[in-house]
């Protein structure tokens, strides 16, 4: 009880003092090995000159309601990111950002998307949205209403983990989504058990026939990346291609001349082109 206050008091302290960073990590187009997104992924650097994992401190921020102004925050901060590196690299690069369910469900969250996105400047096909089955299923109708005003404003959506939820093919029919991402544990266990790599195939298939980007997350392996390829996959994500990066870092790996996203389309009409037929 005493370290969960103690922890409580500093995450007001760290969310007042803006201590938090956050980490890119890249999304790869699967056929031509290019850079077409990145997620963002919160840290908390802590004195000792360590970054605490937002697995220790995530979930307690969503019991005290805390997620909400740290929710806003890396909104912010990833837009406000995007929109430097498209400018400055002249590309069509999207940010995906994690939304909890404590946000989702805020009465004003799509409000505050619409002000975040206006006062950054950001054009709204630059972000994606990472959402989770588990926070629509107390109110589908409203979830579902709430998708779709994020989605009539151009920011796209993903169901994250999908395959450890709920995974309810009715619902999935009814959710307006650009991209199911497969859970890390079904790609880390797809070369030893037939049945991982069963769900993997059958996730692919069901998002090519409903229209839908399909991206692996936690691709560790070469030898993932043909199967997944096989399999219908169109991006992936993992520490093959690289960890979450400080955001200089990623610019320096990932935006530089020749570097895996600089596919060489001249024009804003053809990256335009690109990133529709490629990041949706
Ligand atoms: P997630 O959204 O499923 O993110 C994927 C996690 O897998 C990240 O851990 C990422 O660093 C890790 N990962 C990516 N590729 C690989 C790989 O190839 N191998 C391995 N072993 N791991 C890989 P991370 O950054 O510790 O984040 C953990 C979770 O914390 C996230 O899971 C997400 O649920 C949550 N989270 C992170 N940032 C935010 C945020 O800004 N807001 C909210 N609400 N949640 C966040
Ligand atoms: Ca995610
Ligand atoms: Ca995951």
């Amino acid at each position: 009880m005493a370290e969960r206050i103690r922890m409580e008091s500093n995450i007001r302290r760290a969310v007042k003092e803006e201590e938090f960073v956050l980490h890119y990590q890249p999304k790869v187009d699967i056929t031509t090995g290019v850079v077409c997104g990145m997620e963002a992924l919160i840290r908390w650097p802590q004195e000792d000159g360590t970054m605490m994992s937002p697995t220790e401190f995530i979930p307690l921020t969503e019991e005290t309601g805390q997620i909400v102004p740290i929710g806003s925050w890396v909104l912010e901060q990833a837009c406000r990111d995007i929109v430097a590196i498209n400018i400055d690299y002249g590309k069509y690069l999207k940010v995906a950002v994690n939304i909890s369910p404590k946000q989702f469900r805020q009465p004003k969250f799509l409000e505050v998307v619409r002000n975040i996105v206006t006062e950054t400047e950001c054009d709204p096909t630059f972000l994606e949205l990472e959402i989770t089955e588990s926070m629509m299923m107390e109110d589908v109708e409203g979830a579902i209403l709430t998708m779709k005003d994020i989605r009539s404003i151009g920011i796209a959506l993903s169901m994250d983990d999908f395959g450890t939820g709920y995974s309810s093919l009715a619902y999935l029919r009814q959710f307006p989504l650009d991209t199911l991402k497969i859970d890390r544990s079904f790609i880390c266990g797809m070369m030893e058990s037939s049945a991982d790599a069963s769900i993997v195939s059958a996730i692919c298939s069901i998002g090519r026939n409903l229209g839908l980007g399909v991206i692996a997350e936690g691709v560790e392996h070469e030898f993932e990346v043909p199967m997944l390829q096989e399999m219908g996959c169109t991006m992936i994500q993992g520490y093959l291609y690289g960890k979450p990066l400080p955001i200089e870092e990623f610019r320096a790996k990932f935006c530089e001349k020749n570097s895996p996203s600089d596919h060489g389309a001249a024009t804003i009409a053809e990256r335009e082109k690109y990133a529709i037929s490629k990041c949706s």
